[in-house]
C-alpha cells in the first residue's frame, strides 16, 4: 500500500510481515516502527543514510532489531523530542518535507543526488537480510558506513538497562496500545 507508515492500514500490513525494512527520514516514524517491531517480535532493519556537512562526514547505518538485540532507543538512534514533535504536529511533518536536504520546489520533481550512498547502504542491508534468512549467519546488529574513509564498522552495543521499549513493550503484542500513534 502507499501512504504514511503511521496509520491503521500500515499497521495491519506490518503485522502480516516477517521482516520490516525501515527507510524513513524522521524519528517519529522510526519510533513507531521500533515499537511495533518490538511488541510483535518482528525483525526490523533500520536503514539510514546521512550527510553531516559540519563534520565533513557522510555514510549511514544498518541496525537489526531482533531477539535480544538493542532497540533504536537503547542505541540513542531516536531523539525523543524530535519524534514527539513530528508525531504531535502534522504541520511539523510538512515543514520537514520542505527542508529535507533542499527545498523540494527547487528540485522540480527529482531528489537530492545521494543515489550512490543510498545504494551502498541499501545493498549492505539486503546482504545482511539474505545471510540471515538463509541461515548462513545471523545478521549484524549494527553496521556503520563511513563514506569519508570508505570503511564499514561493526558495532556491538548491548541493550540499555531500563529501556522502556525493550523491557515493557517487547513481546506484549496487542496489550500495547498502538492507536496512540493515530490520534
Ligand atoms: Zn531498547
Amino acid at each position: 500500500m502507499k501512504g504514511s507508515v503511521i496509520s491503521k492500514e500500515s499497521f495491519k500490513c506490518l503485522l502480516n510481515t516477517d521482516y520490516i525494512f525501515g527507510c524513513v527520514d524522521n524519528d517519529g516514524a522510526r519510533l513507531f516502527l521500533n515499537e511495533v517491531a518490538l511488541a510483535y517480535n518482528i525483525g526490523y532493519f533500520d536503514v539510514s543514510s546521512e550527510i553531516l556537512i559540519s563534520e565533513n562526514e557522510y555514510g549511514g547505518h544498518i541496525i537489526f532489531i531482533n531477539g535480544d538485540n538493542p532497540c533504536l532507543y537503547c542505541l540513542n538512534e531516536i531523539n525523543p523530542a524530535e519524534a514527539r514533535k513530528y508525531l504531535d504536529n502534522p504541520n511539523a511533518r510538512k515543514d520537514e518535507e520542505a527542508i529535507y536536504g533542499i527545498d523540494k520546489k527547487v528540485l522540480n520533481g527529482s531528489g537530492p543526488a545521494v543515489v550512490s550512498l543510498n545504494g551502498i547502504i541499501a545493498s549492505l542491508a539486503v546482504n545482511e537480510f539474505m545471510l540471515h534468512v538463509t541461515g548462513k549467519r545471523v545478521a549484524n546488529k549494527f553496521l556503520t558506513y563511513y563514506g569519508s574513509i570508505g570503511i564499514v564498522r561493526k558495532r556491538n552495543e548491548n541493550r540499555k538497562e531500563g529501556c522502556y521499549y525493550c523491557e515493557s513493550i517487547k513481546g506484549q503484542r496487542e496489550k500495547v496500545d498502538i492507536s496512540n500513534y493515530f490520534t
